[in-house]
């Protein structure tokens, strides 16, 4: 099983919850400071959209709870 997760950085308020939760997922990215997925674990070399293992699961989950504007998801797949 994996676990996909996106970021929505449009609505991210750059609270830093996320990287916070999850360092080892969500990292931080110029220019404006808004956290990217960890290019290890990017789709396509997409910051938006990653795959991580399901060992992480509860530590990305804890991440989208406790995310002020609503901007990560996931899911397991
Ligand atoms: S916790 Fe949400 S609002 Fe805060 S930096 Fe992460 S994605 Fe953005």
């Amino acid at each position: 099983m994996v676990v996909r997760v996106r970021i929505d950085r449009r609505k991210c308020v750059v609270a830093h919850f996320c990287l916070f939760y999850a360092p080892t997922v969500f990292i931080p990215i110029l220019p404006d400071g808004k956290p990217a997925i960890a290019e290890q674990y990017r789709v396509d070399g997409n910051i938006e959209e990653g795959i991580v293992p399901d060992s992480l699961y509860e530590i990305v989950k804890e991440a989208e709870r406790n995310c002020p504007s609503g901007a990560i998801k996931v899911y397991r797949e």
